[in-house]
Order: C-alpha cells, then sequence, then structure tokens
C-alpha cells in the first residue's frame, strides 16, 4: 500500500520505496564506490536520515561544511577522518562531525562500510579542500596516508 507507514526492510540494507541513488553528481567531487538512500525526508521533520554505502576499498569526498553529521555505522567496518585525526570504525558504532569538521568515510579493502547520516533538511553545500587546505591536512602523516581526492595526490 502506497501511503503505508511502513516501509519493510528488504534484503542487502534495502527498503521499500527507497530509492537508491548516487551518492552525489558524477564531477561535482571525488568519490568512489557509494550509494545513498534517501530514508526520511518528510513534512514536519527539520532533519533529513539517509543511508550510505561504500563498497569495499571506496570512499565518500573529503569535504567540510557548516552542517553537522550525526552517523551510525550500520554494516561492515572501515575508518574516518573527523577534523585532524583517523578513527576506525564499526558496526554500530557513533560518529559525530561537527560543523565545518573535515570528514571523510573510507571502508576497509575486504569490508563495505554502511552507515546511517542524520542532516539538517536545510543546509549548506560542502565545500572541498583548496591545494593549501590539503596541504595543512596532510601535515599529519596519518591524515597523509588517509585521504582519498581523486586524482594522482592520492599516490
Ligand atoms: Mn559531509
Amino acid at each position: 500500500m502506497a501511503d503505508s507507514p511502513i516501509r519493510k526492510a528488504l534484503p542487502g540494507h534495502r527498503w521499500e520505496r527507497v530509492e537508491t541513488m548516487r551518492y552525489k553528481d558524477e564531477g561535482s567531487a571525488p568519490f568512489r564506490d557509494i550509494t545513498r538512500q534517501v530514508l526520511f525526508r518528510e513534512d514536519g521533520l527539520r532533519c533529513e536520515w539517509r543511508y550510505f554505502e561504500i563498497a569495499p576499498g571506496g570512499y565518500s569526498s573529503l569535504e567540510r561544511h557548516e552542517h553537522a553529521h550525526a552517523v551510525m555505522i550500520l554494516r561492515g567496518r572501515g575508518r574516518c577522518l573527523v577534523g585532524d585525526r583517523v578513527h576506525a570504525v564499526a558496526e554500530r558504532d557513533l560518529v559525530s562531525v561537527p560543523p565545518l569538521a573535515w570528514h571523510q568515510f573510507r571502508a576497509d579493502a575486504d569490508a563495505p562500510l554502511g552507515f546511517l547520516c542524520l542532516v539538517d533538511k536545510e543546509r549548506d553545500r560542502p565545500q572541498l579542500p583548496d591545494a593549501a587546505q590539503l596541504a595543512e591536512l596532510r601535515r599529519s602523516p596519518e591524515v597523509a596516508a588517509f585521504v582519498r581526492v581523486g586524482d594522482d595526490r592520492d599516490a
């Protein structure tokens, strides 16, 4: 029934009447092997609840913005950059991404990384690091080894 308040879970971390979309528009930011599902975007809510899934070895874009993220890892494992630190994350871990903190999620090479992400419905657009900001981030060897920006600077 189309107007049922219930959308049943389907195999493979999918849900009834939830479209699996590209993570972002092609070329808008560097990323690899990631899908996006908007689970809740409704009148009466000032937030959206999304599910992202990164395939093994994939990554989200390295970005920051004024809005915050509240994240729960739902599937698999990987690592995330928040601010200037890299953290290992696994199922049911909670991740707080504060305003203007640089962040990036990466799935481990042998596991997907699926996570719920709560975000303001009205929000500013992500900023990508310019060359100077990337150089500043890479002053930390840990961060330098972690971040992916989708070009030969990943080498
Ligand atoms: Mn973000």
